[in-house]
């Protein structure tokens, strides 16, 4: 039996991942399960899962947990805080880890798991961007594995011999990630001018929690992406290609020096590579319906416009600009991005801010954890300080 804690079980990769786990219960259970704020979803979810621990980030809201977790007769233990989050991540409770919570905030969790020798199954891609060579470091202390939950790199991971190659050695030429360009492909600048957060969150293809929807509107989400993949298959840059696919079939390529391209094929359905990490190197249902290639055809490709969607360029930029650059980048995006939700920042400006911030911080090497969480804090103050200049 694999048990598995998920962090961040509410959002939409925790409901997704609980959806596989439920459909092999002689497989996996669902051992742990985290949550912010939301008390009602997360009863719901241990109502129906039976985990062993159930943690709230939010200490104020432990004790109407615990009540309400009591009226629904479940008994599990219950705890809250950051601490606890971590602590849940190293527990002997679970086997597995599947980092889904969104955004930096999932940093020190992901980093406990990978550090306790956990099975860790990343899809908080903003914890390997802002610390790629840490959270390796992590693993490999720990002896545990990592096993990309993004749906490009766990395409890339199936593509490679034995799921990370060492590209030299294998012949790989190019990591070709595929975009779906968005809910505002083909749009010009002046076309982006007055979209709302609701525009940007309708995303064509994929159901997302309303983060990572901003983030593939403004194709920062690739960008974020592009850093991953450089440090989860120790690419070069210049190896990593972006490439816009419209129809989300192709998750990504891998194109080798005799001229193969492999790809990795499916519906747009996270639940294929949830299943594919929690299973590996086995393969179980993921209750995705099978692809029907003739009903779909034909395949659409075109280079993405990296002028009208810059959080791409910026991204590709920090990359090369390297240390805690990365971090930097994250960092300011997640505060003007949350700036644009709450209707406070138009949405060309997400690349503005992040612009100026980067301008502001030139990159410094990576030290250790602490010093990257002070940088974290310094860029986000930063993007405040370039927000309420715009206001
Ligand atoms: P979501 O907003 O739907 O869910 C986020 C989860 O994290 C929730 O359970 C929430 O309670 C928890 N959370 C948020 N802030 C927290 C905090 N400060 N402390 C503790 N917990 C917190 O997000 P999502 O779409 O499921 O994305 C989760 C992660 O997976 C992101 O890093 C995203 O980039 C990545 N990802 C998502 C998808 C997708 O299809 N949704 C695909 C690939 C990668
Ligand atoms: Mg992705």
């Amino acid at each position: 039996m694999n048990r598995v804690a998920v962090l961040g079980a509410t959002g939409s990769i925790g409901g997704n991942t609980l959806d596989v786990i439920a459909r092999h219960p002689e497989r996996f259970r669902a051992t742990v399960l985290t949550a912010h704020r939301q008390v009602e979803a997360l009863t719901e979810l241990c109502v129906r899962h039976r985990p062993e621990l159930a943690v709230i980030a939010d200490p104020a809201l432990e004790a109407e947990l615990a009540r309400r977790l009591a009226a629904a007769g479940v008994h599990c233990e219950v705890a809250s805080g950051h601490a606890a989050l971590t602590a849940a991540a190293a527990s002997t409770l679970c086997d597995t880890v599947v980092a889904a919570i969104v955004g930096a905030a999932g940093l020190e969790s992901t980093l406990a798991a990978a550090r306790a020798g956990k099975r860790l199954l990343l899809a908080n891609k903003e914890s390997i961007v802002m610390a790629g060579p840490l959270l390796l470091q992590a693993v490999s202390a720990g002896g545990g594995a990592l096993i990309p939950v993004d749906s490009e790199h766990n395409a890339i991971f199936q593509c490679l011999p034995g799921g990370r190659a060492n590209l030299v050695r294998s012949g790989v030429r190019r990591l070709i990630l595929t975009a779906s360009g968005g809910p505002f492909r083909g749009r010009t600048r002046a076309q982006l001018a007055q979209v709302t957060p609701d525009d940007a969150c309708k995303h064509p293809n994929w159901v997302m929690g309303r983060k990572i929807s901003v983030d593939s509107a403004t194709l920062m989400n690739k960008g974020l992406e592009v850093i991953e993949a450089h440090h989860l298959f120790q690419a070069p840059v210049e190896v990593i290609e972006v490439l816009v696919h419209p129809q989300s079939l192709i998750h990504s390529m891998v194109e080798y020096a005799d001229g193969s391209v492999l790809a990795q094929l499916g519906n747009p359905d996270m639940r294929t590579a949830i299943a594919h990490a929690l299973a590996w190197p086995e393969r179980v249902d993921a209750g995705v319906a099978p692809l029907n290639l003739a009903a779909c055809a034909p395949l659409v490709f075109e280079p993405p416009d990296l002028g009208t969607f810059r959080c791409l360029a910026l991204a590709f930029q920090a990359l090369r600009a390297g240390g805690d650059a990365p971090a930097v980048l994250n960092a300011a995006n997640e505060v003007a991005v949350e700036a644009f939700l709450a209707g406070a920042l138009p949405f060309l400006s997400i690349a503005d801010v992040v612009e100026t911030v980067l301008a502001e911080l030139p990159a410094q090497a990576v030290v250790d954890v602490q010093t990257l969480c002070e940088r974290d804090r310094d860029a986000r103050e930063a993007a405040r300080r370039v927000l309420r200049k715009a206001c």
